[in-house]
Formats: C-alpha cells, sequence, structure tokens
C-alpha cells in the first residue's frame, strides 16, 4: 500500500495526461506556452477569482505575494506555528519576522483566539509593524475565514491565504484560494493538484496586485521582458507542467475530491471512538490533503507507526516540530507567545494513507491495523 499512490492515479489518466504531454512538446513553446494561459484561466473560473497568475512552487508565490505588498524587516507578519516550514521561511526571507500563533486542536488550523492576542501583544509592545497574516489551509480544510476574517478587518491587516494543501476545500461553496486578499497555492505533486515537478499559482481579484505580480515573476518586467522597471525574479510554471495540470484539474473536479471525502468518511466512521478523528466544522468541505488521527501520547502514536509498517501500512508524522522551535528561529528573529497545541500536536499525530485511488478493502485494512493496535491486540 502506499501513503499517496501518484502511480495509481497516473495510470487512471493515463491517456489524457501522455496525449497533453506529447501536444506540448510537440508544439515546442515550453515557457509561457498556451497551455499556461488556459490553465490560469480555468482555475480562476474554478476557484472564482479575476486573477490566477502560475509560478515556479508555492514558496515562490508566498515570497511574490509578500514582495508585492512591499513586506519586509521591521514588519510583523502572522502565521500559525503547525504547518510547514515554507509558511514563515518566506516571511523571514524577506526580512520581516514571523510571529508565531497556535491552531485548533481537532481542526489543525490557526486560533483566531491566540491571532488576536498575538495582534495585541504585538501592538502593545510597539517594535514591529503587523502587515499581514498568514492562514493555511492546513491537511485540505480551508482555515477559519469567519473569525480571521472580522479580526485583520478590525486591524487593517491583508489576508494571504496559504492554500498549498488547500485546492478543492470550501467554506459555503466558496473555494479555497478566494479566501486571501491574495491567495496562493502549490503544485507540488503530493498537493490535491500536484503536477510532475515544482508548480505553483497566486490568485487574487485585485487588479494592480495580478499586474505587479505578473511583472514580479518575470524579472520585473514592465512593457515587455527586456524593459525592467523593478527587482523580480524567474518563477514561471512550464508549459509542461501545465499541460499536465489541465487533466487532473479536471479529474480533480469530476471525481478526485469526491473519492477523497469517500475515504476520509469511511475511516472517520470506522475510527471513531478508538482514536481522535479531524473535525470538519459545519458548512465546511475538505480536499484531505492528509488525513491526520491523533493519538492520547508520543508513546501510543509511535508505537502505532511501528505497527503499521510491520502490517505493510506507510503513514506519516505531519508536522514533527511546530515552527517557532526549528532551530533556524534559534538564530533568525521570530515571535513566539503561548503555543501549547502547536508544541504538543508534533508527538500525537499520524497522517494515514490518502489518496483519491484508494480502495475501500485498503481503508478497512489500515482501520482494523489502528483498532488492533489501539485495543491492546
Ligand atoms: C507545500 C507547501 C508549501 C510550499 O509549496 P512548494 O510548492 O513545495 O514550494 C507552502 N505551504 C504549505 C502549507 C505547504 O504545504
Amino acid at each position: 500500500m502506499q501513503f499517496n499512490d501518484l502511480h495509481r492515479q497516473y495510470l487512471a489518466l493515463k491517456e489524457e495526461i501522455d496525449a497533453a504531454m506529447a501536444e506540448a512538446v510537440d508544439q515546442a513553446h515550453f515557457i509561457s506556452g498556451p497551455q499556461v494561459a488556459r490553465l490560469e484561466e480555468e482555475l480562476a473560473a474554478y476557484v472564482g477569482v479575476r486573477h490566477c497568475v502560475t509560478c515556479g512552487n508555492g514558496t515562490d508565490a508566498l515570497l511574490l505575494a509578500l514582495l508585492a505588498w512591499g513586506v519586509g524587516p521591521g514588519d510583523a507578519v502572522f502565521v500559525p506555528s503547525f504547518t510547514f516550514f515554507a509558511t514563515a521561511e518566506a516571511v523571514s526571507r524577506l526580512g520581516a519576522t514571523p510571529v508565531f500563533v497556535d491552531v485548533e486542536e481537532d481542526t489543525f488550523n490557526m486560533s483566531s483566539a491566540s491571532l488576536e492576542e498575538a495582534i495585541r501583544r504585538v501592538r502593545q509592545e510597539g517594535e514591529l509593524t503587523p502587515r499581514a497574516v498568514i492562514p493555511v489551509d492546513l491537511f485540505g480544510q480551508p482555515a477559519d475565514y469567519f473569525n480571521i476574517g472580522r479580526i485583520c478587518q478590525k486591524n487593517e491587516l491583508p489576508i494571504l491565504e496559504d492554500g498549498a494543501q488547500g485546492m478543492g476545500g470550501e467554506i459555503l461553496g466558496k473555494k479555497a484560494c478566494s479566501f486571501g486578499t491574495v491567495s496562493v497555492t502549490s503544485f507540488f505533486p503530493a498537493k490535491p493538484l500536484g503536477c510532475y515537478g515544482d508548480g505553483g499559482a497566486l490568485f487574487t481579484n485585485d487588479d494592480d496586485a495580478a499586474g505587479l505580480l505578473r511583472s514580479l515573476c518575470v524579472h520585473g518586467k514592465g512593457e515587455y521582458k527586456y524593459d525592467n522597471v523593478r527587482l523580480g525574479t524567474n518563477s514561471r510554471l512550464d508549459t509542461l507542467q501545465a499541460a499536465i495540470l489541465l487533466p487532473k484539474l479536471k479529474a480533480l473536479k469530476e471525481s478526485e475530491l469526491m473519492l477523497r471525502n469517500r475515504w476520509a468518511n469511511r475511516y472517520t466512521q470506522q475510527l471513531k471512538g478508538i482514536v481522535k478523528t479531524p473535525a470538519v466544522p459545519q458548512c465546511f468541505y475538505s480536499s484531505w490533503a492528509q488525513y491526520t488521527i491523533r493519538l492520547e501520547s508520543k508513546e501510543q502514536r509511535d508505537g502505532l507507526q511501528a505497527a503499521l509498517k510491520q502490517d505493510g501500512i506507510p503513514s506519516m508524522v505531519y508536522y514533527p516540530k511546530a515552527l517557532h522551535l526549528q532551530t533556524v528561529y534559534q538564530s533568525v528573529p521570530c515571535k513566539a507567545y503561548d503555543l501549547p497545541v502547536s508544541q504538543r500536536l508534533p508527538d500525537i499525530v499520524l497522517s494515514l494513507p490518502m489518496h483519491p485511488y484508494l480502495t475501500e478493502e485498503e481503508v478497512d485494512t489500515v482501520c482494523a491495523a489502528v483498532a488492533r493496535y489501539c485495543h491492546g491486540e
């Protein structure tokens, strides 16, 4: 059994993907080919925003958004401590200070209460200027944009939605990557919408921001590529990756989201009462980038992971360390107040095999193995 079986996905979509790749190679328009523009149009329409700007990867997308906003030294950017490192790295890369915010134990997403308290304390201390908030749609579920949005509005802070894992999620029918002033996603192969290498995208309804982002992606171009009006970078999605993403986006919409939800519901039905299963609040829809359970202790979690491994079942610890405790932040400036949940989750979480092409038998095998271990058999 695979943790995320990308080969099975390829076999399911082989005809369309092979044809798309062959066409892109035959057309030989390898950078900014017509597939890139088509993908941007389809993604903007799917997410429900005016602009999609593709780029080299999700980390670049975060960097480009912060760069477009002029975030730099002396600025505070609020990020969850329980996420993939890139969320905070982009902030630090620009010389700004990540202010770590705690998460909710049952959804793994940014706690609005912790955010409000962190903003209050940064303002009170007066050393840093609050500039932006980066909620993460962790494991495929949108963050709590009702409450985070209210707090950001009150504090006049823009939201940069880190939807790297979030594509396909929804709140009340509104799609992930539409909740930020600017939102980003990643097409890293293991994400809900992944390509066959690195890739990323930015989403916004702001025409000026979209123009600025398009310039920043191509060396700060002005009228054309050899008119350089600002410092940018080289961050583009290859034509070949865009060609691969077009049939993959179609599959995501037509079947894969539904399948991921089928397997997540099957896990929850069989595992509730045995372990702590992930919560999906009312009106929220997850794209289940990961299906993550919580155990009672580190010993129990490590024991379960070892037992699953013995049964040939792969599992992963996402994430093994809170970001404010990472080695890099012993020397790079950051702020972390009280983060009890982010500190505890790395000891007790375990992500189980999740992808659209699982089978009922596979899900049932995983659940039976978890139950055996937790019942001490
Ligand atoms: C994967 C990921 C990123 C970075 O995306 P890349 O395309 O790998 O650069 C950023 N944030 C989160 C939450 C991620 O999971």
